[in-house]
């Protein structure tokens, strides 16, 4: 039983999902303790507690502790079985945090694994829908990771009814390592800029707006608008090259223009910096290099995150991770 701080560095419900999703792998239990207990609501959230059953469901856990605002929990895996599974996560909990407590798992399951999920596909402190299509998948399967994901609707906070199917295939993680080379190849940025239940030129607006402010800085881009009637109404953009991205949410009484900008200010600084992950993928990228083994990224800022997704995999695995301070960030590497 491999006992887990859950207040540990970021403390957030990152050390949940990758615990978890690390001791499906390894078939190893797993106890966390404080779970969330420096956040002002400690314990699991009803998005965590779906992501939880799913695993479960995954590979035949034990679960206990799977109550809200619980700050313990036990999770003992059988064997990863794979199959499919209709996952409704209820409002506007993210799908894709959802799926990050799972990926890891997936290619070690017996056969493939099929899911439809309800949640959120743009919503706050979390990567968007395109985010993980375009950065983390793209990244991952460098890696060998076999995953097809498709978004069939958005979902935004706070009603959610966004729908995204995903099959994960069994397949064999392989070491890679992440150039810089990669972003040059690509050149220009690509961007998708979308409204729901609001007026299209909205999605224009944010598009034109973060077009302008790339172009302002040297970076020619190409971004579509796309403007729908889903469930829930909301706007977002999100832009990316190589393994570079950036991400903004409309709200309501934010102008559509400072949307745009703000993707434009989050991607930039990646852009300009020599690193060849941004700090969001760095932190995701962590077990997946742990389980393929010989891998490494540089980054321009190491986050909390990235830290203590460290930590919490060097728990579970035999590997030890390297953190080099060089002129292009920080180079991390694993053996
Ligand atoms: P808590 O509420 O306890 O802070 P949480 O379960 O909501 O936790 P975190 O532990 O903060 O989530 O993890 C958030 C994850 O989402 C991290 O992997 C981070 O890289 C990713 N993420 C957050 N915002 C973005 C973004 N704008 N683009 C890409 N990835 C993002």
């Amino acid at each position: 039983m491999i006992e887990i701080e859950g207040s540990y560095g970021e403390g957030g419900g990152q050390i949940v999902r990758t615990a978890v999703a690390l001791s499906a792998v390894t078939g190893k239990a797993v106890e966390i303790n404080n779970i969330r207990k420096n956040r002002p609501k400690p314990g699991l959230k009803a998005q965590h507690l779906v992501s939880l059953k799913t695993a479960a469901w995954l590979c035949k856990a034990q679960v206990s502790g799977l109550m809200l605002g619980s700050t313990e929990l036990s999770f003992s895996p059988v064997e990863i079985e794979g199959g499919d599974l209709e996952v409704d996560i209820g409002t506007a909990g993210s799908i894709t945090l959802l799926l990050q407590g799972l990926m890891p798992a997936l290619p070690f399951a017996k056969k493939e694994v099929q899911l439809r999920i309800r949640g959120g596909t743009d919503v706050a402190w979390a990567p968007s829908i395109d985010y993980l299509q375009q950065v983390t998948l793209k990244a991952l399967r460098k890696m060998g990771y076999g995953c097809e994901l498709e978004l069939q609707k958005r979902g935004y906070y706070p009603k959610g009814g966004g729908v995204v199917t995903a099959t994960f295939k069994p397949c064999k993680l392989k070491s890679f390592h992440f150039l810089r080379e990669e972003k040059r190849e690509e050149g220009k940025i690509f961007g998708i800029s979308h409204s729901s239940n609001l007026p299209s030129h909205v999605a224009e607006r944010q598009a034109e707006a973060a077009k302008a402010s790339l172009f302002k800085a040297g970076f020619s881009s190409k971004i579509k608008s796309e403007s729908s009637n889903f469930f829930s109404t909301g706007s977002g953009i999100s832009l990316w090259t190589g393994f570079f991205g950036g991400t903004a949410l409309g709200k309501p009484g934010l102008l559509a223009e400072k949307v745009g900008c703000k993707a434009a200010k989050e991607i930039l600084p990646e852009l300009k910096s020599k690193a060849s992950v941004d700090v969001y993928l760095a932190d995701q990228l962590i077990p997946y290099m742990a389980l393929a083994g010989e891998s490494s990224y540089t980054v321009r800022k190491l986050s909390q995150h990235t830290k203590t997704n460290i930590w919490v995999t060097e728990q579970f695995l035999d590997v030890k991770f390297r953190i080099k301070k060089t002129e292009k960030g920080f180079e991390v590497s694993v053996d």
